[in-house]
């Protein structure tokens, strides 16, 4: 089978671990001072279910309570990564406010979203608590994980499970 392509966009709060989660993801390393400011597009090839999917991942610069929200970042996405970090309940304030502007501007009642508490490293800071996050992510349909960039824990099941999602909104449930 040929390769799917499937674009990706990270988004949340400044901070929350977007970009260090995408390299993370693209490159296998935790970059401990990447310039806030950048927007960049990562590309990855990677197979789930004996299918393979060329990933174009778009690195946000983040978004805040008042941003207008980004028109490109409405169009020609299959699927968007809703980050916040589990150590900044003002993060996960600001998500909500992404996910209900982002439907907004789509004009839709359902993305494929991955709902993402970054930074279980620092469970010791921890003001969102896992359960808040799980029912945020239930009232959306979406999935849900907790992850460490720095430990590079759950980061490839954001982006398998992400693609699962687009594969059922597609109509092509996944082969078992
Ligand atoms: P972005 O603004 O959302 O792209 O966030 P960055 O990826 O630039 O990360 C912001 C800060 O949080 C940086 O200092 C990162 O090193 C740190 N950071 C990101 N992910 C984690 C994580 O999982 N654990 C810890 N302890 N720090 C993290
Ligand atoms: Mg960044």
């Amino acid at each position: 089978m040929p390769p799917k392509e499937r674009n990706i966009a990270m988004m949340g709060y400044r901070s929350v671990g977007k970009s260090s989660l995408s390299i993370q993801f693209v490159e296998g390393q935790f970059v401990d001072s990447y310039d806030p400011t950048i927007e960049n597009t990562f590309t990855k090839i990677t197979r789930v279910n004996s299918q393979d999917y060329n990933i174009k991942l778009v690195d946000t610069a983040g978004q805040d309570e008042y941003s207008i929200f980004p028109v490109q970042y409405s169009m020609d996405f299959h699927g968007y990564v809703l980050v916040y970090s589990i150590t900044s309940q003002k993060s996960f304030e600001v998500i909500k406010i992404i996910y209900e502007k982002l439907l907004d501007v789509m004009g839709k009642k359902y993305v494929p979203v991955v709902l993402v508490g970054n930074k279980t490293d620092l469970h010791q800071e921890r003001t969102v608590s896992t359960e808040e996050g799980k029912k945020l992510a239930d009232c959306w349909r979406a999935a849900f994980l907790e992850t460490s960039a720095k430990q590079n824990e759950s980061v490839g099941d954001i982006f398998h499970q992400l693609l699962m999602l687009i594969e059922n909104e597609n109509g092509n449930p996944p082969e078992k």
